[in-house]
């Protein structure tokens, strides 16, 4: 079999399904090497391109690829066992990994359930929510508030809680169960000295609305789930910290269950080790996934306080105590090795402090070399906004973009970007050089300056 890149795409066309694309869509370009910050292309040409990688695979590949760290963790836990059930058995790496979290998110989280996937983590924690309701007696608590411009996964009840507009809802609508819509909090940007910046009016009739809406319905209502600070799938909208504080205070206030989904935003992306702490706020709940296993494995994690576990731990009722989630993957070794490896490089060994790891001088030199080098995207006719929030850089075009286009004028430019509606975005990997920052900036801003002028 000849494996080049040719042969791949022709042979993956009308087989194998990517993600949100009809099944004669195929791919564009065949992965044939991926190493540190560097992927290796080639095209239905049969052409190669060196490219940098400006997505991180959807925010994962925090550390780059074929990280020596994370391959030889890998290895070392393949050499013990690579699975085996978690029903009845345990082993180190998920109780290394589950301790290792706790420690490292907000003071209250305290227990662990390990998922297969972020959309999986939603549905667990929306069923613990549901759960907890039961157990306190509040049997009719069955919906959920959720701010509109989110997203929080693929699957039903997860679908469910994205944007009633721009998610999923209208091609499923006769299975969508009817959540509560928050308005969509207003913008905000963090400027270069670390302000926040925003309209005050703007937020004071968020807050007016929204206070207004969950009054109305919180008879009814389980929870608020909301992503921290930044909205990612759902259109890369940052928002005040301040809208996190008026969650919390309306959970405590009406005994809902808040649920921050930090499945992007968790791993100091956003600039914070975590998005809630932009805010100082607790959730109850707390998603994570995507970058927690450097983007080798999939794998995400729920964790919540001991105020919940001990509310169900204490139930009768239809369900019990137990939490009625168990996939046949739970806590799979191998992903948690790697995931505890990938925590390491982060945060420091266990000793040191989780806040003041190697993630942060990395993610603030995303930071400025983003501000930097994207900056001059203001001044393209076509572009409505420039943003940066931590290792996250955001050009929103007046349009729709030509992703097809685009992407290939990046790759072009020896740049690896997937944008979308009208955003081109760049998430690099941690370990991404300020040359490196500087050449992804000029690839993108000459991409989008030839296709929309
Ligand atoms: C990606 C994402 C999910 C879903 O995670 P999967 O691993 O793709 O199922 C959920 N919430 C947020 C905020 C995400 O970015």
């Amino acid at each position: 079999m000849i494996t080049t890149g040719t042969n791949l795409l022709s042979r993956d066309v009308g087989l194998v399904w990517h993600p949100y694309a009809p099944l004669d869509a195929g791919a564009h370009y065949a992965v044939l090497e991926a190493n540190g910050t560097q992927l290796v292309l080639e095209d239905a040409a049969g052409t190669r391109h060196e490219v940098l990688d400006g997505m991180s695979s959807w925010w994962s590949a925090v550390h780059g690829y074929r990280h020596r760290v994370l391959d030889a963790a890998v290895r070392t836990q393949l050499e013990r066992f690579s699975h085996v059930m978690f029903g009845g058995l345990t082993h180190e790496p998920a109780i290394e990994l589950a301790e290792r979290l706790v420690e490292m998110t907000p003071n209250g989280l305290r227990h662990v359930f390990l998922a297969d996937s972020g959309s999986i983590s939603v549905e667990v924690a929306l069923k613990l929510a549901l759960q907890y309701q039961e157990a306190m007696g509040h049997t009719e608590r069955h919906r959920f508030a959720a701010l509109r411009g989110g997203y929080h996964g693929d699957t039903f009840a997860a679908m469910g809680i994205c944007d009633p507009v721009d998610g999923m809802h209208s091609a499923f609508a006769q299975r969508s169960p009817s959540e509560l819509f928050l308005p969509k909090p207003p913008a905000a940007r963090r400027n270069a000295q670390g302000d926040w910046e925003y309209s005050v009016a703007r937020l004071a009739q968020w807050e007016q609305e929204t206070r207004e809406l969950i009054a109305a319905n919180a008879g009814q209502l389980a929870g608020i789930v909301c992503e921290p600070v930044l909205q990612g799938a759902g259109g890369m909208h940052i928002y005040p910290p301040a809208v996190l504080g008026i969650l919390r205070e309306l959970a405590d206030q009406y005994d809902l269950v808040l649920i921050a989904d930090e499945i992007a935003t968790g791993f100091g992306r956003t600039g914070q080790l975590f998005a809630v702490q932009h805010a100082g706020i607790e959730p109850d709940i707390m998603c994570v996934g995507k970058a927690l296993t450097g983007g080798y494995l999939t794998l995400a994690a729920m964790l919540c306080s001991s105020r919940i576990a001990s509310a169900l731990a204490g139930a009768k009722g239809a369900t019990g105590s137990a939490l009625l989630h168990g996939p046949t993957f739970m806590g799979n070794p191998l992903a948690c090795a790697v995931a505890c490896a990938s925590l390491d490089l982060l945060a420091g060994d266990r000793s040191t402090a989780a806040n003041d790891g190697p993630w942060r001088h990395q993610v603030a030199t995303l930071e400025s070399g983003l501000r930097a080098h994207l900056a001059p995207a203001a001044d393209l006719a076509q572009v409505k906004d420039v943003r940066v929030l931590g290792g996250v850089g955001v050009i929103q075009l007046a349009s729709e973009v030509q992703v097809s286009a685009v992407t290939e004028a990046a790759v072009q430019r020896g740049v690896w970007v997937r944008p979308f509606r009208d955003l081109v975005y760049v998430m690099p990997p941690y370990i991404s050089t300020p040359d490196q920052l500087a050449t992804l900036g000029r690839g993108v801003i000459g991409a989008v300056q030839q296709i929309h002028g």
